[in-house]
């Protein structure tokens, strides 16, 4: 069980529940709250009630508070308040149970200027994902804002403080339900995405991050303009524990600082080499054996699938999920009800890959569901964040199957027309790069082309 509890929902200014976060219910033991009242006792309630009386539109505030759980303890709770600017838009509270933590009061868990995480906070957070049994992966970077000793030399301290608290704000609500954002230094973020699923999902949080920043402080007069760097990688892929984390991700970030600022850098073993970590010093190495492992893999199924035929389709699928960490990979007809073809990775104790054949139920293929999914690309990607309610056969099936990721090729190009299905559950550590999805599309068209769906 985390000790560390942090829940999201949104309320009116009557304290009437408008968005609720299941995990809040589920720690609560309730089936349904309306109102904050029902947990919050009376003189916290009423205290609750002045600071987001007092708080203005567009602006952020914390409290703390008592909230009945299901064993009828009162449990203290942290709470950063976000009144949107638009007064119609409900307010967002970020609920963080103090009572579990080591610190005891709002202002030693927040940082007070930003209203984010403070640095021993986010820390204990980033390592208690990563000592938990899930072994979740997630994203982990660190933010530096650019030139920022100018800000404060030009316009004052005054200004490069409300420069810190807006960049930071932007950061969080960008991140939003997808992570964590805290400040644990002067002009510095540490940034944890543990709900994205894909490194291209990543890449798009990272982006208008740096975007929003620069499109908002290119000009801020007197030649002055302010960006953000951002650096990071992958747990548990690039490093397993919090020192070698935050070590590579400060390396990415020292490489985006000295290519120009104004960019992110994500750890990549391809550009930057392998990482060698004592503890102490790291050093990456310029070695490029996993990519080139998996380009040799490539060539070598495109020989023997296309030119010498000694290949079948499922050796080399046995191949790609070996190779690419993969789950289940299943073929199917166009409108097809079921899967014609299917395998399952399974490893033994000894650490062997062992394959099984199935055959899956496949509603989602007649669902209508998958009709847009293929606008200029043979592949599509469905992750974490698929929107629900479009596609809610799709979120069913994904649900039903505990599913992370789910990629999908249409076969046209042959005369049994379909789809080539690749899936990793949600427990798996493997995450498909931007290349390793390119090389699923050309794998995926050599079986096409291979004659062997027909
Ligand atoms: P770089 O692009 O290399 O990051 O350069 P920089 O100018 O941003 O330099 P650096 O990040 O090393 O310096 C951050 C400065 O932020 C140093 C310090 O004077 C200032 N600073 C630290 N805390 C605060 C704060 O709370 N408010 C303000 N206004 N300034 C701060
Ligand atoms: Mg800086």
């Amino acid at each position: 069980m985390r000790r560390f509890k942090r829940y999201l929902i949104c309320v009116d200014s009557e304290l009437n529940i408008v968005k609720n976060d299941k995990a809040f219910l589920s720690y609560l033991s309730m089936k349904k709250l309306h109102n904050l009242s029902q947990i919050i006792p009376p003189p916290d309630i009423m205290q609750l009630q002045n600071c987001m009386f007092a708080i203005g539109y567009g602006s952020t505030n914390l409290t703390c508070f008592r909230v009945k759980t299901g064993n009828d303890s009162l449990d203290w709770f942290a709470a950063n308040i976000e009144k949107p600017e638009n007064p119609e838009e409900p307010i967002q509270m970020e609920l963080s149970d103090i009572q579990s933590m080591k610190s005891g009061s709002a202002d030693s868990y927040y940082d007070k200027m930003t209203g984010l995480y403070n640095k021993n906070t986010i820390t204990e957070y980033a390592m208690e994902l990563m000592q938990s049994k899930e072994h979740k992966p997630f994203y982990f970077f660190l933010m530096d804002i650019d030139n920022f000793k100018a800000v404060n030399d030009t316009f004052g301290h005054m200004k490069g403080d409300e420069l810190i608290t807006e960049v930071a704000h932007i950061a969080k609500d960008i991140v939003g339900d997808d992570g964590v954002v805290g400040r644990i230094g002067g002009d510095e973020f540490m940034l944890i995405l543990e709900n994205v699923s894909t490194e291209q999902d990543m890449r798009r949080i990272m982006m208008t991050i740096r975007k929003t920043v620069e499109e908002k402080y290119q000009d801020m007069g007197e030649n002055v303009c302010a960006t953000v760097s951002m650096g990071g990688a992958l747990f548990p892929t690039d490093a397993m524990d919090y020192e070698s984390m935050f070590t590579l991700a400060d390396k990415m970030l020292y490489i985006a600082k000295t290519k120009g600022r104004n960019r992110y850098v994500f750890y990549s073993p391809l550009i930057h080499g392998k990482v060698v970590y004592d503890g102490k010093v790291m050093t990456i190495s310029q070695n490029m054996m996993m990519n080139r492992e998996k380009s040799t893999l490539m060539t070598d199924l495109m020989d023997r699938l296309l030119i010498t035929h000694e290949l079948t389709a499922e050796e080399a699928f046995e191949k790609m999920i070996c190779g690419y960490t993969l789950d289940e990979i299943y073929m199917a007809d166009e409108d097809g009800e079921k899967s014609y073809f299917g395998l399952q990775h399974n490893i033994d104790e000894t650490g062997k890959s062992t394959f099984t054949h199935n055959e899956l139920d496949l509603p989602i293929l007649k669902s209508g569901e998958l009709d847009d999914k293929f606008d200029s690309s043979p592949i599509s990607v469905l992750g974490f964040d698929l929107d629900r309610e479009k596609n809610p056969n799709i979120a069913r099936f994904m649900k039903k199957h505990d599913l992370r990721i789910m990629v999908l090729y249409r076969i046209k190009k042959c005369k049994r027309p379909g789809y080539i299905i690749y899936m990793n559950h949600t427990q798996s550590t493997c995450r498909l790069s931007l290349t390793d999805l390119a090389d699923l599309t050309y794998f995926s068209h050599m079986i096409e082309i291979s004659g062997q769906c027909n």
